[in-house]
């Protein structure tokens, strides 16, 4: 109809009852112990030092082992589990990271919660981020929050008047998978976010492709023209890591320097003097 027609399988019918049933299973998940933090430690690329981390959910199934967040981030997103999933998030890594004691550069980490793009609906978000601040005592400026490009695209208007009132709260915004979304550069003008995250396919890609490679470095120039840190996702080598320090990339994340670890492990490595 309304020309055009569509193909049916059963495929299609099978995918909808294991995402009915994810649902089913991710709600109460965290009532249920399911869902832990994992932190990922973020270094700046000049001296290597640890000065914060990025905070990533892991869910823990009792049958269908650990499922990531790849998977059922998604089906929170669709079913707006997300936007009770989110604030727990939020108010946990703030409990958490005001746990901890000063690292061996004298600073604290900061710590940089991934946020829905659902979760900016309605506008509670500043509200939900200054309450989660107030309970836990943690300074606003060791809290960043990453927002996706695809959430501030389209209303710019709207983008900015919330990342003005998020700003007055005092944290800061990262605009996270910086480069997917093609909305590139330009974009950074109207939306005042402090910071950028290089997506980690530009990382992968960088050493045999030199577009990926011109690209990062322009996006690491024009940042820094606009006073905005960037940092680089995914970095899984040590060449990766010198290529992005020469272009002066100011921090860094990815395997090569640390795995997600846990906040027991994040304290352990803050007390080594990382
Ligand atoms: P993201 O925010 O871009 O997070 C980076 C992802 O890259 C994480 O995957 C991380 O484990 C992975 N990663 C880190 N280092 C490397 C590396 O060297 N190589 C490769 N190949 N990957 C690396 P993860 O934990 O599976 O998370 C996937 C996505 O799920 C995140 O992408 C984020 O968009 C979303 N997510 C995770 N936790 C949350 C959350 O609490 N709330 C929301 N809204 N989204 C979340
Ligand atoms: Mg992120
Ligand atoms: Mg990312």
């Amino acid at each position: 109809g309304k020309n055009c027609y569509r193909y049916y399988s059963r495929a299609m019918d099978h995918a909808v009852e294991r995402r009915v049933h994810m649902e089913q299973e991710l709600r109460g998940a965290w009532e249920r112990g399911e869902l832990r933090l994992a932190y990922q430690p973020i270094f700046r690329m000049r001296d290597r030092r640890l000065v914060g981390v990025e905070v990533l959910l892991r869910w823990q199934h009792p049958t269908l082992g650990t499922i990531p967040p790849s998977v059922f981030i998604e089906v929170a997103e669709q079913s707006g589990l997300i936007e009770v999933i989110g604030p727990k998030v939020l108010r946990a890594a703030c409990m958490e990271a005001s746990q901890w004691p000063r690292g061996a550069a004298g600073d604290e980490l900061f710590v940089s919660v991934n946020v829905s793009p659902r979760q900016l609906r309605g506008g509670e978000l500043p509200a939900l981020v200054a309450q989660c601040l107030h309970e836990s005592g943690l300074p606003s400026s060791r809290l960043h929050l990453e927002l996706t490009e695809t959430a501030v695209i389209g209303d710019e208007m709207l983008a900015a008047q919330l990342l003005d009132k998020l700003h007055r709260t005092g944290v800061k915004v990262w605009l996270d998978d910086f480069g997917t979304g093609f909305s590139g550069l330009s974009h950074l003008r109207q939306v005042p976010v402090d910071g950028v995250k290089i997506d980690k396919s530009f990382v992968a890609d960088m050493q045999r492709d030199p577009d990926d490679l011109a690209l990062t470095t322009a996006i690491i120039a024009m940042a820094h023209a606009l006073g905005i840190t960037v940092v680089a996702e995914g970095i899984e080598q040590e060449a990766q890591f010198e290529l992005l320090a020469q272009r002066g990339c100011d921090l860094g994340q990815g395997y090569w320097l640390s795995h997600p670890v846990t906040a027991t492990e994040v304290v352990r490595m803050i007390d080594s003097g990382l």
